[in-house]
């Protein structure tokens, strides 16, 4: 069985991979990772593009669509991957099971059982729909 942490790893591992590689495999170059939504008439509504490097990559999309991917570009997403890093970095094993993060503040209970961090429930919930996901991890 996976424990929340191994799962949390490979999830990130997965979406570092995915955000930083193109359509062919091939590795996207970090100043391609940025993608803009561009309106392709003076009213947006009508739709536009996604632009990365002043080069049109999604062309003639709906608004809300192309708004959507350019929102969620390469360069979110990586950013994403690393701020749950840097939380699990936090909220990690102390060798006893234990959450290190949890119960830091004298106010905080300290979590007994790192599978049952707040922390790393809320970011495993993310990826509920994998088939690894233990339903056990779902924030109450
Ligand atoms: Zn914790």
């Amino acid at each position: 069985m996976t424990d929340i942490v191994d799962f949390l790893r490979s999830r990130l591992d997965e979406d570092e991979l995915f955000a930083a590689r193109g359509p062919g495999g091939q590795p996207i170059q970090p100043a391609d990772l940025v993608w803009t939504y561009e309106p392709d008439t003076a009213d947006a509504r009508d739709g536009g593009s996604v632009v990365a490097r002043g080069h049109r990559i999604l062309i003639d999309s709906p608004m809300v669509i192309a708004a959507h991917v350019a929102r969620w570009d390469p360069a979110r997403a990586l950013a994403e991957v690393e701020a749950k890093r840097r939380l699990m970095a936090e909220h990690r094993d102390d060798g006893d099971g234990h959450c290190q993060g949890c119960g830091m503040n004298a106010y905080e209970e300290m979590c007994r059982n790192i599978d049952n961090c707040p922390v790393l429930a809320a970011l495993a919930s993310v990826y509920a729909h994998h088939p690894e996901y233990d339903e056990t991890w779902r924030p109450a």
